[in-house]
């Protein structure tokens, strides 16, 4: 993905401010640090981006979305509706603030769809683990249409989705509280960590707490403070969020070739019969990290992406049968194997973890193939990359027939 295709002077710039104070803990130590405060800054530039009244960075995207979870009241016993396809760290964190997930039905958005959500509700359930996945974006209305019917809590993770919006709102925002991963290979990283945000101020307060050890950061003398609630050390440092800072700035200028980019592979390729698109809820709003092609049927897409080897343009990010994001993948999650005990072993698994039936699902997925976008592609390079993925397409289709 394409931050890390950008690293350069502006980030050692970051880097730097704090190296030369060596204050790389993000709380206190004022008179010290300079004035850089760099998870501070960090957490400004990303409610630059997406419009959040509250932003707080930590370490990482899975504990962004468990943060998310626990601050939204998601805790032991309660059903989380979650997607079959997405990157494991949803499900964890679902797990590991002791609920237990409800997997449901996703559509052509690639993410879970009302209808789905609707279908999985149960009367435990608490709340919804919406992701976003592929850059792009759920059906917003729908889903926030079944929230309000139910009286759910939502939480977006919107790991995959940072500078993507819906209809002017950007994802992360529909809920109570969302997530952004900035790790090594998302739209913008910093190295390691994530974003949790929200509009809500008891929320907001609620992670900045849980995710310190429950510390106020209120009051002159570390340690001392309130302690309103228990947490754990999800912190982000501050030499990551210094890298975070300046690759967050660069997003906006990403975003802009991304989209200048899909929209010329999508007009060569709309061309060619035989593929189509994942729906876009809103193109407008997509962040068009990926393209995301859905052949006719999971056979067809089966050989194109043999052709697609063959070609060498595998070597571009696709996701297919291969990858890692999809349950068929995750035997540890279908066994629940973990290295103690989860909630669910006592309180009981809400479904058939080993046999859940998802056709719906299944078949999107199986006619998926995903390219990561690149910014740092020329025009001529996303030409010829069409060009290739036409002819394997049109020669695949062409065999089919005889
Ligand atoms: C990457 C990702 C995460 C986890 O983020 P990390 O920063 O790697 O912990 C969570 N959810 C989704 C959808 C992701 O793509």
């Amino acid at each position: 993905m394409p931050g890390t295709e950008l690293f350069g002077a502006e980030e050692r710039k970051e880097v730097n401010d704090v190296l030369e104070t060596g204050i790389l803990f993000r709380y206190g130590h004022d008179a010290q640090r300079k004035g850089h405060w760099k998870a501070k800054e960090f957490e400004t530039e990303v409610k630059k981006i997406t419009g959040a009244k509250y932003a707080h960075a930590v370490s990482s995207g899975s504990t962004a979305v468990a943060t998310a979870l626990a601050a939204s009241g998601i805790g032991v016993g309660d059903e989380v509706i979650v997607p079959p396809f997405t990157f494991i760290a949803t499900i964890e964190a679902v797990l590991f603030v002791g609920a237990l997930p409800v997997f449901a039905e996703i559509d052509e958005t690639l993410c879970l769809s009302a209808a789905g959500i609707e279908k999985a509700i149960t009367p435990k359930t608490k709340g919804i683990c919406l992701v976003h996945m592929c850059g792009g974006m759920a059906d917003m209305d729908a889903i926030m249409a079944v929230v309000k019917k139910h009286n759910l809590i939502l939480v977006e993770d919107a790991g995959q989705a940072f500078g993507s919006s819906y209809k002017g709102t950007s994802t992360g925002l529909f809920g109570k509280a969302g997530s952004y991963s900035f790790d090594f290979f998302k739209i913008a990283t910093a190295g390691e960590g994530g974003v949790f945000v929200t509009n809500d101020e008891a929320t907001y307060n609620a992670a900045d707490y849980y995710s310190d050890h429950g510390h106020s950061h209120v009051g002159a003398k570390r340690g001392m403070e309130e302690h309103p609630i228990l947490g754990f050390n999800y912190r982000i440092g501050e030499l990551n969020a210094a890298v975070g800072v300046a690759q967050t700035r660069k997003v906006p200028h990403i975003r802009e070739i991304n989209r200048k980019y899909k929209k010329m592979l999508t007009e060569i390729l709309s061309k060619t019969q035989g593929i189509g698109f994942a729906r876009i809820a809103d193109p407008e709003g997509d962040s068009a990290t990926f393209l995301n092609l859905l052949l006719p049927n999971p056979e067809t897409a089966q050989a194109v992406v043999d052709a697609f080897n063959e070609a060498g343009i595998a070597g571009f990010d696709y996701w297919f049968k291969n990858m890692y994001h999809f349950i068929n993948q995750w035997d540890h999650i279908r066994e629940m194997r973990t290295a103690s005990k989860l909630a669910i072993e006592v309180l009981g698994a809400p479904q058939d973890y080993q046999n859940i039936s998802l056709p719906q699902s299944q078949e999107v997925i199986g006619r998926l193939i995903s390219f990561g976008i690149r910014c740092t592609w020329t025009e001529e390079q996303v030409k010829e990359l069409a060009e290739k993925i036409s002819a394997c397409v049109a020669s695949v289709m062409q065999k089919q027939m005889v």
